[in-house]
């Protein structure tokens, strides 16, 4: 019922007989549309149709390709409040905050279109009397990209347009519970005169993975999104020979200082923990209290927290969406039940919320947790909905030791008006993404973004200059130019640089 959403493959819709599942509507427990699942056979035909068209795009001269990429900004930003929707439809979120992450989607695709800059190689004259050596940076061919459901836009955005800019051709595996913004963004790209094959975009699940994961016609893969995934992803791929970068879970702290000004601080949190309901990889699950203003912080967000109107991200009143799935929704609730029967104190309880009009919506209200042992899996585990654990502890060292004591360590945060410990912090922390006074510290799309620990496996991180690194490779050329008539003995030991 509703649309259908098929693979795009050398510039057409490819349907897979047989093999579909239904696109819900997170808000209403609609099914909206059917989704065609691909297998060994679609990854094969679409890496053969991006073989073909990788070898000419590698050709096409930078300014050419920074055209396209230049047209594709123009196409993507007319077409914005059609990607919103299909997000907010297909994913839950609001259409402000699914037209934020089309806007930090285009930072990359911008900062795609300096290419002709950024592959300018190096050249050294007279490396040795008479000898030139330079560096070119040449695309690796066919690279894969694996994408979460919570950024349907941002995320794929963070890949392709350096993919493609750098020469390769891009097969994108959006996740299957918000595919369509994808098949626009393939549409845009036949729109800007893109070659058919250089973006192509193949759904499914884990057999889809499996395939890209292991045909010897890609050269790299780019995941995105759980850690156990991340981590299968990252082995799977690289005993296969492929370049890999994987991005996994978070569980990301922000700590709270006494010198903070707290109701800034419980503003920011909340922004952090509630946003998106709380299904971002930076949102702030867990909020660390340092001395004596535990009890002021938990004033202070709680009053944030009832502020909030839960409701469907089409509606322009609502500030937090619904989760992505039933099963999400049932998650957060057992693991609060779970949090409050080992002795946690439920501060606020969106347990029992239920939005009028939308009673089969996946719909929990913001939950804020307190008094959790160190090992309580409600704190240690990605919780990935509206809930906020607050961890209390007496100084500043027991923080540090808390942040760094977690296996994650994609963002953290720290609220504070001493630029001493600020600096502590940045410097002794085991995290990737560090904000001071900022609750959600992505970087802008000319830096790239990425954790360290369990929230990244692989050596690069996405986008900005790390993308470029990733999705090219160095040749080194040495060059000399002798005359018709020099001659020159023949020597066995190694050259010197005379
Ligand atoms: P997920 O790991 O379930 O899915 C991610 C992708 O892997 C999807 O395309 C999915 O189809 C595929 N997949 C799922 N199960 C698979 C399996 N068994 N084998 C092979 N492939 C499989 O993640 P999600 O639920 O879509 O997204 C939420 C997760 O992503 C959270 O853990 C979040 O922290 C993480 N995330 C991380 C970042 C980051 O930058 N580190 C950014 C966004 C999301």
């Amino acid at each position: 019922m509703g649309y259908e959403i098929t693979h795009r493959i050398g510039g057409q819709d490819v349907a897979t007989a047989g093999s579909t599942q239904p696109i819900m509507n997170p808000a209403t427990g609609a099914e909206v549309g059917t989704l065609h699942l691909g297998d060994a056979d679609t990854v094969d035909q679409a890496v053969r149709s991006a073989a073909r068209a990788q070898r000419e795009w590698a050709k096409v001269s930078l300014a050419r390709r920074t055209q396209i990429l230049f047209r594709m900004r123009q196409l993507v930003i007319e077409a914005t409040d059609e990607i919103a929707v299909a997000i907010s439809r297909e994913h839950g979120k609001t259409i402000g905050d699914a037209k934020g992450e089309i806007a930090r989607g285009l930072e990359t695709l911008e900062f795609a279109t300096s290419i002709t800059q950024d592959l300018k190689g190096g050249f050294s004259e007279n490396v040795s009397t008479g000898v030139d050596a330079h560096t070119v940076r040449q695309p690796l061919g066919v690279v894969a990209g694996i994408t979460p459901f919570n950024f349907p836009a941002m995320v794929p955005f963070w890949m392709h347009p350096i993919a493609i800019a750098t020469g390769n051709a891009f097969i994108l595996k959006p996740s299957e519970r918000d595919p369509s913004a994808s098949n626009v963004v393939a549409r845009l790209y036949q729109e800007a005169g893109l070659p058919d094959g250089i973006f192509q975009v193949v759904h499914g699940g884990k057999t889809v993975v499996d395939a890209l994961c292991t045909h010897e016609g890609i050269s790299a893969v780019s995941f995105v999104g759980s850690t156990p995934i991340a981590q299968h992803v990252h082995a799977t791929a690289s005993a296969a020979g492929k370049r890999v970068q994987a991005l996994g879970g978070a569980n990301n702290h922000a700590v709270v200082m006494p010198d903070a000004n707290i109701e800034f601080a419980a503003a920011q949190v909340a922004s952090g923990a509630f946003g998106s309901a709380g299904e971002r990889c930076m949102a702030v699950p867990v909020a660390v209290t340092v001395g004596d203003v535990h009890e002021e912080f938990l004033a202070a967000i709680k009053a944030e927290a009832e502020k909030l109107t839960v409701g469907p991200g089409d509606d322009p009143a609502t500030d937090m969406p619904p989760v992505i799935t039933p099963e999400a929704r049932e998650r957060v609730i057992r693991m609060t039940d779970e949090a409050e029967q080992a002795g946690g104190r439920i501060v606020v309880d969106g347990r029992g919320l239920v939005v009028d009009g939308h009673e089969n919506g996946n719909f929990v209200g913001p939950i804020v947790v307190t008094d959790l042992d160190r090992d309580h899996p409600t704190y240690t585990e990605e919780v990935f909905g509206p809930v906020l654990v607050v961890m209390h502890v007496n100084n500043f060292d027991e923080a540090l030791d808390l942040v760094n004591a977690s296996p994650f360590g994609n963002g953290t945060a720290i609220f504070t008006d001493s630029g001493h410990y600020a600096r502590r912090f940045q410097e002794e922390v085991t995290v990737g993404m560090i904000g001071i006074n900022v609750p959600i510290p992505t970087p802008v799309g000319y830096y790239s973004f990425g954790g360290w620990k369990d929230s990244l496996f692989g050596e690069h991180h996405a986008h900005g200059p790390e993308g470029i690194g990733f999705y090219t490779k160095q040749k080194a050329i040495t060059t000399r130019w002798p005359s018709q008539n020099e001659t020159v003995e023949s020597s066995m030991s190694f050259p010197t640089h005379d």
